[in-house]
């Protein structure tokens, strides 16, 4: 394999993102292709990505992580995702799972996991979708029952991503299944591969290829009780949805690679191909649509950036958070689409990049919060801040 330079000794941010940079263009940008298209998972750059500390991006020091501010980890989601967008999704929900116990976990569970998972060594991620049961979070079903020292744990949970290369997850259950309001009955475990927990399948997709996305299967799997994430019951929906502020600002930075990325494949194409004795970036319809998907790429940057700065000062930042995650994911979708039909009949052949692109693309839209439910979380608390 070859070396790659760790990122963990690297002080400065403009220094790690130089790092990072390199890397991609070294090692991403010549394999992405040959992997999508065989929906190979990238082992040998699962192992760089180690080596580099991306596992423990925004786990602190202290636990062996980097410690970065949402700020610098989103420009490096933003690089990674202008190549290949599916190899984040390896580290971001583990870094959910991560982030769940490093926030809400007891003195002994961070001590316990968060160095190794900060290594890449456990590597996991969040599981909280159930077949009947996405948007509307308080309606799973998955139930934990407490038997002495351990809970036994049945159910089934679905679209769970690292589902079959992870070996660990934050897993949503319900130990009390009768509780009013339905949150108060949820409770969130540190859920590691063992007797009881097996995957059902690996789920079919239309993109996000690389990232094996599965169902999870429960039977009468036990748990000690010391795997309660904060050993209190009653918490697992506030801790799962706690995270998901994080996640929204690295879904928007997934969203401005992809849409900086089409961005980039266009602009170089309209330039090379040409129509009626001059370059396509020389009609006034390209250069229209290549004006608006440039001005939609550094919008869906400005606003994940100023997000993720809220989110380093500890400000209140679900709507910024929100804002960010939705535009920036349909600015992934429209310029992916725009760069498409710039490709003319190349935008649809599998030797171009943009369809990898397109086919990613509309994930950005439904993960981490539909996009239907970012504008009633932003409308919400616009109206919340402006009282009549
Ligand atoms: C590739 C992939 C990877 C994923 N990875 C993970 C993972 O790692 N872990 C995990 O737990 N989950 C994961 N998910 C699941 C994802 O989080 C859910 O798909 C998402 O939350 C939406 O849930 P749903 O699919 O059940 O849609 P539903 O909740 O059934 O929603 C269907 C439609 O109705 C809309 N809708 C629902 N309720 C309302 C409302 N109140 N008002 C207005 N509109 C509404 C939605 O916006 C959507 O358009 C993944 C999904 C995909 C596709």
């Amino acid at each position: 394999m070859r070396p790659v330079l760790p990122l963990a000794p690297v002080n400065e941010d403009a220094a790690l993102l130089e790092a990072v940079e390199r890397w991609v263009e070294r090692s991403l940008a010549p394999a992405v292709r040959e992997f999508d298209h065989a929906d190979r998972y990238p082992a040998a750059i699962v192992e760089e990505m180690k080596q580099m500390g991306l596992f423990g991006a925004t786990v602190s020091q202290e636990y062996g992580g980097l410690g970065l501010s949402a700020a610098t980890y989103a420009e490096i989601v933003m690089r990674i995702s202008s190549v290949w967008m599916a190899v984040t999704g390896i580290f971001n929900s583990h870094l959910m799972l991560a982030l769940a116990i490093e926030k809400f976990g007891t003195p002994a569970q961070k001590a316990r996991w968060l160095p190794r998972l900060a290594s890449g060594e456990v590597r996991g991620g969040l599981a909280l979708t159930e077949p009947d049961a996405g948007t509307d979070l308080q309606g799973i079903r998955m139930s934990a029952r407490r038997e002495g020292g351990d809970y036994v744990i049945n159910g089934t949970k679905t679209w769970i991503s690292n589902g079959i290369e992870g070996s660990c997850f934050a897993l949503l259950v319900k130990t009390d299944p009768q509780a009013e309001p339905r949150h108060r009955g949820m409770s969130l475990f540190i859920a590691p591969k063992g007797p009881g927990f097996s995957v059902g399948r690996k789920l079919e997709k239309l993109g996000y290829k690389s990232i094996d996305s599965a169902e999870l299967v429960f039977q009468d799997y036990r748990l000690p009780a010391d795997h309660l994430i904060g050993e209190a019951e009653g918490q697992g929906f506030y801790q799962a949805t706690g995270g998901l502020l994080l996640g929204r600002i690295n879904v928007a930075a997934r969203g401005v690679g992809v849409a900086e990325g089409a961005l980039r494949l266009a602009t170089a194409y309209a330039q090379q191909r040409k129509t009626f004795g001059k370059p396509i970036c020389e009609h006034q319809a390209i250069q229209l649509k290549l004006a608006e998907m440039a001005t939609r790429a550094r919008a869906a940057r400005l606003l994940t950036l100023d997000a993720a700065q809220a989110f380093d000062r500890g400000s209140r930042c679900d709507m910024e958070a929100g804002m960010a995650k939705y535009f920036a994911t349909e600015a992934a979708l429209e310029n992916a689409t725009e760069s498409l039909r710039i490709h003319g009949a190349y935008g649809y052949s599998k030797e171009y990049d943009i369809e990898r692109l397109y086919r990613d693309a509309p994930l950005l839209c439904i993960g981490e919060g539909t996009n239907e439910m970012q504008r009633i979380i932003i409308s919400r608390q616009w109206i919340k801040r402006h009282p009549a």
